[in-house]
């Protein structure tokens, strides 16, 4: 228990800026209801485990949907189990803005990735039943269900569910860790199959999406800013590349009569890094995981499957990069005589954010005084799968040393108010333009 109540002393103590307490904000709930959360799910390593579709994910949206009703909003969960939380808005047939985020963790993550994004979107909530506030449109509280996709092959699963964007036969074939089958979790969840397939949202029902997360990188830490407006969301794409040689005995084959699969690969992984800054400041390519057969000491490698990850916010700049690593292929088939073969795994589009909701919530930092700074987010979040269709905004909240996906994950208290504060102003500024999307022209 003592670990659990030193994580909120310590969000307690870190919180020197009593001032930002304006407005019906408060930085003391904020803290509480963090390390509420971050008891759900506890490692030893004071990590959080709360995996998708899991008995502490649950726990957690349960306690979440006691607060939003606390807050008088009016609460419902999907066939997905994502949950929605209410205010009316004054013209309440007018489609919602929704702001939210995730309660699941990575196996031994942190307890800012996702539950931030929830807590404050309530904060807005709290402040704006302290101040009798009503805004033009409904506005919901949102958790989308198994974001980091810690259980299968997949994840955004419950913001893919909302969009029909699922792939509901590909992961009725899978399998977790406990070789349960998605039909199994879901109903372990009290959820169902034919309830997921009816989690489609009508997108005419939301107006806009805006999540505030951490930023999971260095560049607010480096700009020494509490938090910044992210200017798009890179899209990852994945690759299957296999490079087929020759095995053969590491003792009797001559160097130059051999066909390497492991050198050739090798070649591959060096040049691919040395690609992105060809082409754009915010493209990378990473490959981290490979397989080599047969793998024996003593043995030619034969064959060799790895997997690239090609992300950039710029979709045109991310199809140049996957073209040039194409070529970069051929070229080495013809070096190392091996063939190569390459699949396509996943492709999902970038999200820019459009320049008029990166105005809007430039606007809102001024009204605080905070300096502005863009950010790229390399890391895929819920609103780049809902940027596909519907608006989306995206606030960052400095991390400390960049660190996420562990239980070192930190962000200032102070930081993640300021934020609350953005994001109010933010949607307050938003209800004054009578059709956001029909706004939003380029
Ligand atoms: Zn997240």
């Amino acid at each position: 228990m003592h670990e659990q109540d030193s994580l909120l002393r310590k969000l307690l103590m870190n919180y020197s800026d009593k001032e930002s307490d304006v407005d019906g904000v408060k930085g003391g709930r904020i803290a509480e209801r963090l390390a509420e959360l971050a008891k759900i799910g506890m490692t030893e390593e004071g990590g959080s485990r709360r995996l998708g579709f899991s008995k502490e994910e649950r726990q957690a949206k349960e306690l979440v949907k006691d607060w939003m009703r606390q807050a008088g909003l009016v609460v419902r969960e999907d066939g997905a189990g994502n949950v929605f939380g209410r205010m009316k808005g004054k013209e309440d047939d007018r489609p919602a803005i929704l702001s939210g985020s995730h309660v699941d963790t990575v196996p031994n993550g942190g307890h800012f990735d996702g539950a931030l994004g929830v807590v404050a979107a309530l904060e807005v909530v709290e402040a704006w039943n302290k101040t009798n506030y009503r805004p033009e449109y409904p506005f919901e509280v949102v958790i989308f269900s198994d974001e980091e996709g810690s259980r299968f092959n997949d994840g955004y699963i419950g913001s893919k569910a909302m969009m029909g964007q699922a792939k509901i036969e590909e992961l009725m074939k899978q399998k977790d860790g406990n070789d349960l089958t998605f039909e199994e979790v879901l109903n372990s969840d009290g959820l169902s199959i034919e309830g997921f397939r009816r989690a489609k949202r009508n997108r005419e029902e939301i107006e806009l999406y805006v999540e505030v997360h951490i930023e999971q990188g260095k560049k607010l830490e480096k700009a020494n800013l509490p938090c910044g407006i992210v200017s798009g969301i890179a899209g990852p794409s994945w690759f299957e590349i296999t490079f087929y040689g020759d095995p053969g005995h590491a003792g009797s084959t001559p160097m130059d009569i051999r066909s390497d699969a492991l050198v050739a690969a090798g070649k591959f992984i060096h040049e691919l890094s040395h690609l992105p800054k060809q082409v754009s400041d915010s493209s990378v390519a990473t490959v981290g995981k490979m397989f080599v057969e047969p793998n024996g000491v003593n043995v030619i490698p034969g064959k060799v499957t790895l997997y690239a990850d090609i992300r950039d916010i710029h979709e045109d700049t991310r199809e140049i990069l996957i073209t040039r690593m194409q070529k970069l292929i051929i070229g080495i088939e013809k070096e190392y005589s091996v063939r190569v073969h390459t699949k396509e795994l996943m492709r999902i589009p970038p999200v820019l954010i459009k320049t008029e909701l990166q105005e809007e919530l430039s606007e809102a930092f001024s009204d605080l005084n905070l300096d502005v700074l863009k950010v790229p987010s390399g890391a895929g979040h819920d609103a780049m799968i809902i940027g596909e269709d519907i608006p989306v905004a995206m606030l960052f909240v400095r991390s400390k040393d960049g660190i996420s996906h562990s239980p070192m994950e930190w962000s200032s208290l102070n930081d993640c108010v300021l934020a609350v504060h953005v994001l109010k102003r933010f949607v307050e500024r938003m209800n004054k333009v009578s059709n956001i999307k029909g706004s939003c022209i380029d």
